[in-house]
């Protein structure tokens, strides 16, 4: 039987500040959900994992259990989401103290920034450490290096044998420990690796991969999506359509926020035509039938219930079967009350629940010149169409 005893101090924790905005580059959308994810995904191909130690910022706790949750739902139980620290060493500290299980042998240090380390690399990391006591991914560098000096005059820097050292990295998990409980010159380390050698202990070094680049800005996304390379890419659309009767009185539902208007969509559950008409689209999408298949309209517990559990339960869906949503345009069919002062919101909550940037979130209004039933401010209809992408590595 497979030994379940090595832990992973996943660190998201970074302010980005290299990257530029105010959204921390795990959080960044990458191959149809964020960065984060990717590494969550790699995690349940890991055999050996006993535990994971998700540093993220405070802020951030909350969001991290929600990703889980939702992509890797198998690994919930044992993903501790932990607040890091200001310095990357306090984060991987912060770590270190989460991993609860005394069974943990082995602890690797994995930067989030990489979505693209693969499960062999883990592995041949996990094997090595375990003989080793510290073991790293080098990659040879191969870029002709020059430095420029003061005078901006360039010098060439003798290559042989110069290396990049990738994450994960792994140790013996006592070995770690000390290393972090004995660091005292640490201005100049950058890694764990360098840690453990400030106390005499040699690092060995396992092929790194030269997909594994870190992202450190924005261009990065695209270009390190593409250097996962071989995928088979997946495309899938779906259309939602829904339409609810209005009758007079409270507060309308429309994408997950209340928009006014002195009128309420009779429904089962909170009666919002747009996230029903995006989550069928989504179900669609991926062959999985309609929202009423899903969630009936007789059961009780969908009384008067937020839509946009409908919503995020479908994606669940989508995702075990590896869909992610790409893009999503939608037409709202409604008389009164005027969207246009709610749209920037409804997107940015549409945008939220599908883990999308606002860029691909479109929603347009429309009346319907007075005539028939939403013309004549009696009903509400939504249209919505969603692209959905699945990768294979
Ligand atoms: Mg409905």
């Amino acid at each position: 039987m497979m030994r379940r005893d090595v832990g992973v101090i996943l660190v998201a924790a970074g302010k980005s500040v290299r990257i530029g905005g105010t959204t921390p580059k795990v959080w960044l959308p990458f191959r149809g959900a964020p960065l984060l994810a990717r590494s969550l995904l790699t995690l349940l191909e890991l055999d050996e994992l006993s535990e994971c130690a998700l540093v993220v910022r405070d802020e951030d706790r909350v969001r991290a259990g929600d990703l889980v949750d939702t992509v890797t739902p198998r690994l919930a139980a044992r993903v501790r989401i932990v607040a890091g620290g200001a310095l990357r060493r306090d984060s991987v500290r912060a770590g270190l103290l989460a991993l609860s299980d005394p069974a943990i042998a082995i602890v690797l240090v994995h930067d989030a920034a990489r979505p693209n380390a693969s499960v062999r690399l883990f592995k041949s990391v996990v094997a090595a450490a375990r003989e080793h006591g510290a073991a790293v991914p080098a990659l040879p560098v191969v870029d002709t290096l020059r430095r420029r000096d003061d005078r901006g005059v360039a010098h060439s820097i003798d290559r042989s044998g110069v290396h990049a050292i990738q994450t994960p990295q792994g140790f013996q998990r006592d070995l770690l420990r000390r290393a972090h409980a004995e660091a005292v010159d640490v201005a100049a380390v950058t890694d764990d690796a360098m840690l453990v050698e400030a106390l005499g202990t040699a690092v060995v070094w396992v092929a790194g991969e030269p997909a594994n680049a870190k992202v450190t800005l924005p261009e990065d996304l695209e270009t390190i999506a593409r250097l996962a390379g071989g995928d088979r890419v997946a495309t899938r659309i779906g259309l939602g359509h829904d339409l609810h009767r209005l009758e007079a009185g409270g507060t309308l539902r429309l994408g997950g926020i209340d928009v006014g208007g002195d009128v309420h969509a009779v429904g089962h559950s909170d009666g919002d035509v747009l996230l029903h008409a995006v989550t069928d689209a989504i179900l669609g999408a991926c062959a999985l039938g309609d929202i009423g298949q899903h969630f009936s309209d007789q059961a009780a517990e969908n009384r008067g219930r937020d839509s946009a559990e409908f919503l995020c339960h479908a994606l669940l869906l989508a995702r075990t079967r590896g869909f992610s949503p790409l893009q999503v345009d939608v037409v709202v069919r409604l008389e009164r009350p005027k969207l246009a002062p709610f749209r920037a919101a409804m997107v940015a909550r549409l945008a939220e629940l599908l883990q999308l940037t606002a860029e691909s979130v479109s929603i347009k209004a429309k009346t319907a010149e007075s005539q028939d039933a939403i013309g004549a401010g009696r009903a509400v209809a939504c249209e919505a169409v969603v692209q959905m992408v699945a990768r294979e590595s």
